[in-house]
């Protein structure tokens, strides 16, 4: 779970839910921002997310509904990972 960069106190997992698009912190109100390290992760984790909708898609008789909720849930626990593997730093870090 991410420490604030601020104040150091560890945010809970539904804090972190909560603060995944502000990431201002829940204690001293501050804002974070992710660091390089992860934002490069979660860039990979997406991409690592269309080859295996691709192979469900060739392998499988879905209709284009079932295609949307798969998108759907894969999108959903994407979500539930990210406070697992979120860095947090007090400035914006450079691509790298
Ligand atoms: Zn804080």
């Amino acid at each position: 779970m991410p420490k604030c960069a601020h104040c150091d106190r560890q945010w809970r997992y539904t804090e972190t839910l909560q603060q995944l698009f502000s990431l201002k912190c829940p204690v001293c109100g501050k804002k974070n921002y992710l660091t390089a390290k992860s934002r490069n992760w979660n860039g990979m984790s997406s991409l690592l997310y269309l080859p295996v909708i691709i192979l469900i898609f060739m392998f499988s008789e879905l209709s284009i509904v079932g295609m949307v909720f798969l998108g759907i849930g894969l999108f959903l626990v994407s979500m539930m990972v990210q406070p697992l593997m979120l860095e947090l730093s007090k400035e914006e870090e450079p691509f790298g």
